[in-house]
């Protein structure tokens, strides 16, 4: 038998990557210049927006947005109890309270019923998660934050053009994701990108914003706004600086410091070029996954259907009626075999940082039982056929052996 070592969620870098990058380093500047500037053009382009802006993170795309519309102590924004810290700990940091709410039952999705419930008069920001790259429904959380307009109470101007709660996408899975026709970044207020290694597209370490609300502003102005927070709040970048005398600039506020690198944004051109082809082959993967898998045993998250196709960013199964226990044997099986495996999400209920700011997994039941039997599988547009269907079969195996055996 062969000896398999199957990664969980390795990139993939061509020669292609590698030569742009050698072309950045050997072109006499490196950081934030005309190769982050081509990438923020690119991006705007594929995702059908008019501007797009490169940072160093979705992480910071988010953290920025909020303290750009001015969100601090005192306001509440809701997020998903089923994602990644970095969702809610983005409210913590801007000083505003993280307000969770549960799934939809049998979802990976928020209940829509609750997130309703849960908008009080301080809620300023939604953040919805585009979990495994499906996109959420926006025209219903749009819908929904219209009905309750009538609690919103503006803190200044950008939050007074808006007029109701705004939606801040956390898009780090759903770069090229469609709902109803229309490509991830145009339904949200604004809408956050990661690029980190494990993402579909990456650059490393980045991520990126976009918008179609300009909160009364020009896109321009509201770019600006995204400049000088990413960068000290410096009325000109380094690059600008180099131009013929122009040395002097002001700092306008004390701003942060998220600007992405041209020698990250390099690999993230080309990997945009590819794009097309890296989501045809994360569709193929998951149709051969879908075709092998037991669906007795195993449920999998729908990535495909009349009005959405998502970007096919991960895997998400639920091994039916399994327990916790029965759940990590199967990851540990999976790993004897060669292939890694992973959990998405624990909900942040469970962590010691969310349980220590009041939160109980109690109160998230949905979450709870998602997670319990949840396993992610390898999802990578380098993964072979022959590996695909060893994944699957393998899966469907070590599950029935434990549903007749026990897990001991
Ligand atoms: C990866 C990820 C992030 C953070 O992205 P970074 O670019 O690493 O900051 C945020 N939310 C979700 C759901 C993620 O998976």
């Amino acid at each position: 038998m062969i000896e398999r070592n199957i990664p969980f969620s390795p990139p993939d870098i061509t020669e292609e990557e590698i030569s742009e990058v050698k072309d950045t380093l050997s072109s006499g500047w490196i950081t934030t210049g005309p190769k982050t500037k081509a990438l923020e053009k690119k991006l705007a382009e594929y995702v059908g927006v008019k501007k797009a802006v490169c940072l160093n993170s979705a992480t910071a795309a988010m953290e920025l947005s909020l303290r750009i519309l001015g969100i601090g102590p005192g306001d509440e924004v809701i997020t998903s109890a089923y994602t990644y810290t970095a969702s809610a700990s983005v409210i913590h940091h801007v000083g505003a309270k993280i307000v969770l709410v549960d799934t939809a039952p049998n979802s990976f999705e928020m209940d829509y019923y609750k997130l309703k419930d849960a908008i009080t008069e301080k809620t300023k920001v939604i953040i919805p998660v585009d979990i495994a790259g499906v996109m959420c429904d926006y025209n219903k959380i749009i819908s929904i934050v219209n009905e309750k307009k009538y609690l919103f109470k503006a803190n200044n101007s950008k939050q007074k053009s808006i007029g109701r709660v705004a939606i801040l996408a956390d898009a780090a899975h759903s770069l090229g994701a469609l709902h109803k026709g229309k490509r991830s970044g145009q339904f949200a207020d604004i809408s956050c990108f990661s690029f980190h290694a494990v993402k579909n597209l990456t650059t490393a370490e980045g991520g990126a914003v976009v918008w179609t609300n300009t909160f009364g502003m020009t896109d321009e102005e509201f770019y600006k706004e995204f400049m000088l927070y990413s960068l000290h709040g410096q009325s000109k970048d380094a690059f600008s600086k180099t131009q013929k005398g122009a040395w002097e600039y002001d700092i306008i506020y004390l701003g942060y410091k998220t600007n992405m690198t041209d020698v990250l944004a390099a690999i993230g051109l080309v990997q945009l070029k590819r794009y097309d082809d890296l989501l045809i082959k994360r569709q193929n993967i998951i149709k051969i996954y879908e075709k092998f898998i037991d669906k007795k045993l195993i449920d999998t998250i729908k990535h495909t259907g009349s009005d959405f196709k998502s970007s096919g960013h991960l895997l998400l199964c639920n091994l039916i009626d399994f327990t916790l226990e029965e759940r990590n044997k199967v990851i540990f099986e999976m790993a004897s075999r060669g292939i890694s495996t992973n959990v998405h999400y624990k909900p942040l209920p469970l962590f010691s940082a969310y349980k220590a700011l009041g939160f109980n997994i109690d109160d998230y039941p949905q979450a709870y039982k998602k997670y319990v039997n949840e396993i992610s599988l390898p999802l990578y547009s380098t993964l072979s056929e022959d590996e695909i269907i060893y994944i699957a079969t393998s899966l469907n195996e070590v599950v029935n052996n434990i549903k007749s055996r026990g897990i001991n």
